[in-house]
């Protein structure tokens, strides 16, 4: 089982980035001037939403948004700017705060790619505000993508960390599904963490499932990204492989059980209501609905 995956919640963002306008400041302010630019206000990973079931943003003339700090976020195929402001949400009639998870599978591409770099932007901004070399205030540069220490020049870009999230199959085409400690009874997942300092992607696939269940895998193959705001990752998802013969060895620490399923040990298993898999917002999903051949029965819209 190879190949991308086609279809992957929060990466469907269809904006340029505008990356080469952020140290503008003429075309920005040009940009903030024009009644055609559209503002997102988020705040604490919410913005405004209106209609049900498409979920659409609340995208704001500039001269109605309230004010905070800005963020360009990119301008679309008409030429339409559309930035991002982080503020208290304004009341809006008929519409109420959503965040990705309750709506990033929901809003059409553009608007969740606007929600994912909002919301991403937002929280580094909230949790850097001091140079890490010195410990001055920060203040903010290239329209919300760059901040800089005003006391030794330095340059501070938004974080991301990677995080590998692996599918694991045997000679048998099953999966591995695991439980981990502070999960709910039923919810199942595939394996996933955090890429350490030092190490590869394929080495950090290998080095999780080792353990986590004690397996050695083989055919580690990228399977597709998304950025994953929740708070700051980067969802990297793998194909692999491993002896299903061997006893697995959950780590108490992380894994309350792991098993093989096969296709029909997995419907079983939600139809009788043990298991409830990962929604679809997340890349887990999608490589088990791949590998399942379809959409999994009773799962969940969000
Ligand atoms: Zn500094």
């Amino acid at each position: 089982m190879t190949g991308g995956l086609e279809w992957l919640a929060l990466a469907r963002g269809t904006l340029d980035r505008a990356a080469l306008r952020r140290r503008d400041d003429d075309w920005l302010a040009a940009a903030w001037a024009d009644p055609r630019t559209r503002v997102l206000v988020v705040r604490d990973g919410r913005s405004l939403v209106t209609g049900d079931p498409d979920p659409a943003l609340v995208l704001l003339p500039p001269a109605q948004a309230p004010d905070g700090d800005r963020w360009l976020l990119g301008e679309d195929a008409e030429g339409t700017v559309y930035f991002g402001v982080t503020a208290p949400l304004p009341a809006v009639e008929g519409a109420e705060p959503a965040g990705l998870r309750q709506v990033g599978a929901l809003l059409a591409d553009r608007d969740s790619g606007l929600l994912t770099h909002a919301v991403a932007l937002e929280h580094w901004h909230a949790t850097h505000r001091f140079c890490p070399r010195c410990g001055t205030g920060t203040r903010v540069a290239s329209a919300g993508h760059v901040r800089v220490c005003p006391a030794d020049g330095s340059q501070h870009f938004p974080r991301v960390d990677p995080a590998v999230i692996m599918l694991v199959t045997d000679a048998s085409d099953r999966i591995l599904l695991a439980r981990g400690t502070r999960w709910a009874a039923d919810r199942r997942s595939i394996l996933a963490g955090f890429v350490e300092p030092g190490e590869s992607l394929e080495q950090a696939v290998a080095r999780e499932v080792e353990e986590e269940v004690g397996l050695a895998v083989r055919d580690v193959r990228y399977a597709g990204s998304q950025p994953w705001p929740l708070p700051r990752s980067l969802m990297l998802g793998f194909t692999a492989t491993a002896d299903g013969t061997v006893p697995l060895r959950p780590d108490p620490e992380e894994i309350l059980d792991a098993a093989w399923y096969t296709r029909e040990e997995l419907r079983a298993a939600i139809d009788a209501g043990d298991i409830v898999a990962p929604g679809p917002l997340s890349i887990a999903a999608q490589l088990i609905m791949r590998w399942y051949g379809g959409e999994l029965p009773s799962m969940p819209h969000f």
